[in-house]
C-alpha cells in the first residue's frame, strides 16, 4: 500500500455520508477529475493513517463521487469515516486504476460492496447487457437493489447467504455459479470482492471450461 507522501491528493469537503444499511454507508463529495468507470480513490482523514483504496460506485458524468464502504469496527479507517459529516474534511487521491476495461454482455460477479465498479460501468453506460451475480449475508446489503432490478431484470441474481428459502438465490455467488446451467463460457467475466472470493470463484469458472483469458478480477484487501 503505498503512503500518502507518495499520492497526488486534495482536501475535500464531504457533501453527505449516510447509512444505507447497518453498518454500510455512501460517502459523496465533488469530483475534482475524470475519471474511468472501475477506477478507485485513495481516502484518508489523517496522513497518520495509510491510504485505503475505495472503488468509485457513481457514474464517469456525476458531479459528485460516491464511495460504498463498509465499517469494519477492528479496522483504522472505516470506523472514522463513517463519522464524518457534511462540511467534514476529507483526504482523496487523483483516481487511478485499471479495472476499466468492460465488454458488451460481461458477467460482474459481486461480494458485499465490490459491487461498487460495476455499479460505475452501468451508471455510465457501459456493458450494455450485462449479467450481474451478487452476494452478500442479508437482504439488506443488497445495495441499489432497485435500479438493479428495474435495468437488469432476469440478468440481475441475489445470492443470499444467510436467508431463508424464499425469491433469492440461497448460498454464496460461488455456490450460484457451480450450479449454474445458463453459464456461458465464451463470455467475458469480471470478479470483485475479497481475495478468498475472489480465488475460489475463479477456481469454479476455470473448472467450468471459461478460459483464464475471459476472466478479470479486483481484489478488495
Ligand atoms: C482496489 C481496492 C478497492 C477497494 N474498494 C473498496 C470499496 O469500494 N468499498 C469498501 O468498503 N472497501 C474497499 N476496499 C477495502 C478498503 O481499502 C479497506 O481495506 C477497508 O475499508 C478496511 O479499512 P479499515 O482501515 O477500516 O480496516 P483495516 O485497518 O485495514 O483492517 C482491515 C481488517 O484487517 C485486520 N487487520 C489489520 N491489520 C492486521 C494485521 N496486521 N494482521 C491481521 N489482521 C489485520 C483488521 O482487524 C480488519 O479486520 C478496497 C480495497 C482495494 C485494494
Amino acid at each position: 500500500m503505498k503512503n500518502w507522501k507518495d499520492l497526488d491528493f486534495d482536501l475535500q469537503r464531504v457533501i453527505s455520508n449516510t447509512a444505507i444499511a447497518p453498518g454500510s454507508y455512501i460517502i459523496k463529495f465533488k469530483r475534482n477529475y475524470p475519471f474511468f468507470a472501475g477506477q478507485v480513490v485513495a481516502l484518508g482523514v489523517s496522513r497518520d493513517i495509510e491510504p485505503r483504496y475505495y472503488s468509485i460506485a457513481s457514474a464517469e458524468t456525476d458531479e459528485l463521487i460516491s464511495i460504498l464502504y463498509s465499517e469494519r469496527l477492528d479496522g483504522k479507517l472505516t470506523p472514522m469515516l463513517s463519522l464524518l459529516k457534511a462540511g467534514d474534511s476529507i483526504m482523496v487521491s487523483k483516481p487511478f486504476g485499471n479495472y476499466t476495461q468492460v465488454k458488451n454482455n460481461a458477467v460482474f460477479i459481486a461480494a458485499g460492496t465490490g459491487i461498487a465498479p460495476f455499479m460505475s460501468m452501468l451508471l455510465s453506460g457501459k456493458a450494455k447487457n450485462a449479467t450481474l451475480i451478487h452476494g452478500a449475508s442479508y437482504p439488506e446489503y443488497f445495495y441499489y437493489s432497485e435500479y438493479l432490478s428495474n435495468t437488469l431484470g432476469e440478468r440481475y441474481i441475489r445470492c443470499c447467504s444467510r436467508c431463508s428459502p424464499g425469491y433469492l438465490f440461497v448460498g454464496r455467488v460461488t455456490h450460484f455459479v457451480k450450479q449454474w446451467n445458463g453459464l456461458d463460457t465464451s463470455k467475458s467475466f469480471y470478479l470483485c470482492g475479497s481475495a478468498e472470493m475472489v480465488v475460489e470463484t475463479r477456481y469454479i469458472l476455470i473448472s467450468m471450461g471459461v478460459p483464464v483469458t475471459n476472466i478479470n478480477a479486483e481484489i478488495f484487501f
